[in-house]
């Protein structure tokens, strides 16, 4: 299980992670309400690079917009976010790649189920990088449990509490001998895994269910559309069936904590010859290319 590394940005400044605590009445605690995002920082002290930060700093704001958060937006700036994420990396200088993980915590205490207008934290500590799935071709279940839908808890915010619907269905997966789960839509679509996007190519084609299909608009999703565009692949973005991810030649999924990962079998079927096919190949290395700090797209900044 990884650890937050020992300094943690908390409130105005650093704390020490024993330190970084919420109220028990709060409504972070009470009822999951806060928001955050997860980004990768590579690199060591002379050279240190965070992938595409202003798109997790407007999701962030998304986010908060979404849910009516508003204390955030009044307070906070780009520039103030970043300035606090160089100082939480600096003071702890990994050596080794991290996950950052940035949460606005609304922290009133008792104050009903309501949110405008209530006091927010910001949190934001880092973690050794590991990935949550195999990356060697994993296996997968389609859930019992369905994605809650964006008129319940919307997908594209990415709220704490909602986190209950992928914890049960991970579970589910891991106690039924999987990797991770497929998520349907209430109406049996594919929407996407626990904590990743998902992807199939068919004909030479990769499709991937749209952002309105109730997933969450993952920001390695964007990065694989547009690397995908820049190698001359056809991409369909739409509604897709669970059938067509049974006889699709290729599936992989991609997110911060996935990586770009390939998976070989769902629902016990296999998928292509269960290996690693070419395009997934192809798009795994441009991505990791990216993350590495590869400057032609302007995703990475400095810390
Ligand atoms: N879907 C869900 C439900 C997630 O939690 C994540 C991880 N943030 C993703 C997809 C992938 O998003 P991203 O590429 O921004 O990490």
């Amino acid at each position: 299980m990884a650890t937050p590394h020992d300094k943690v940005f908390f409130g105005n400044g650093i704390v020490d992670a024993q330190d970084a605590k919420l109220g028990v009445a709060t409504s972070a605690v009470l009822y999951g309400l806060s928001v955050y995002t997860v980004f990768p920082v590579h690199g060591s002290s002379t050279t240190r690079t965070a992938f595409r930060l202003p798109d997790h700093y407007q999701r962030l704001v998304e986010s908060c917009k979404i849910i009516g958060i508003d204390t955030f937006a009044s307070e906070w700036t780009y520039e103030r976010f970043v300035d606090a994420v160089r100082e939480v990396v600096a003071v702890n200088d990994p050596q080794d790649e991290v996950y950052v993980r940035a949460t606005v915590h609304v922290d009133e205490s008792i104050p009903g189920t309501r949110v405008r207008g209530l006091h927010t934290t910001v949190s934001i500590f880092l973690y050794d990088a590991a990935p949550i799935v195999p990356q060697d071709g994993m296996r997968l279940k389609t859930s019992v449990w369905r994605r809650i839908p964006d008129n319940a808890i919307p997908s594209r915010a990415k709220v704490n509490g909602a986190y209950v619907n992928s914890v049960l269905a991970k579970q589910d997966a891991i106690d039924s001998g999987f990797d991770d789960c497929i998520f349907l839509d209430i109406n049996g679509h594919v929407c996407e895994l626990s904590a990743a996007n998902i992807f199939l190519v068919r004909n030479g084609v990769l499709i991937t269910p749209d952002a309105t299909n109730d997933i969450l608009d993952g920001i390695n999703r964007r990065t694989i559309l547009t690397l995908a565009g820049e190698e001359g692949i056809e991409v369909q973005e739409r509604t897709v069936d669970l059938t067509e991810l049974y006889i699709a030649d290729e599936v992989f999924v991609s997110g911060t904590s996935a990586g770009v990962a390939p998976v070989h079998e769902i629902d016990g079927r296999a998928v292509g010859s269960r290996e690693t096919g070419p395009m997934t190949a192809v798009l795994r290395e441009r991505h990791q290319a990216v993350l590495a700090g590869d400057r032609t797209h302007g995703w990475v900044t400095m810390l």
